[in-house]
């Protein structure tokens, strides 16, 4: 398991992307748009890790809601793990309320899932399953057969 990225939730990415490329050395690797969130997310590849600024393109979009809120700042910690849908229920067993019971897509195409802040000491985290992971299950489950 490592921790995939960190999510900061900002008012403005043109103003908050020179601030974080100056901290990390290098601009975003990518942005691009989450129509299921509302937001606009630059990504910073950083190690292993990432950062992703998250903007929102709209009112109703859950970061507009977050910064409305609590204001600008760490708004999810995402972990990869291996079999999404297997720790979900692992952990929906243990007791851990979920946001959402069933992976949906993210950004980048991949699987994610959110607990929800009430099980995690009021933090928000994301669990995703990487979906480069994914392939090489497949293809592997492809070999084998
Ligand atoms: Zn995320």
């Amino acid at each position: 398991m490592k921790i995939h990225h960190v999510g900061i939730a900002v008012e403005s990415l043109e103003k908050a992307v020179p601030m974080f490329e100056l901290l990390l050395g290098h601009s975003p690797d990518s942005t691009e748009e989450v129509g299921d969130q509302k937001v606009r997310v630059a990504v910073f590849q950083v190690g292993e890790s990432r950062i992703e600024l998250l903007e929102p393109i709209s009112p109703d979009s859950p970061i507009a809601r977050f910064i409305a809120k609590r204001g600008p700042g760490i708004h999810h910690i995402t972990l990869a793990v291996g079999n999404l849908q297997n720790t979900l229920d692992t952990l929906e067993q243990r007791g851990v309320r979920l946001i959402d019971r069933r992976p949906r897509e993210g950004a980048g195409g991949e699987s994610i899932a959110f607990l929800h802040p009430s099980s995690t000491a009021n933090v928000l985290f994301e669990l995703l399953e990487e979906r480069d992971r994914k392939q090489a299950d497949n293809n592997q489950e492809q070999q084998s057969k």
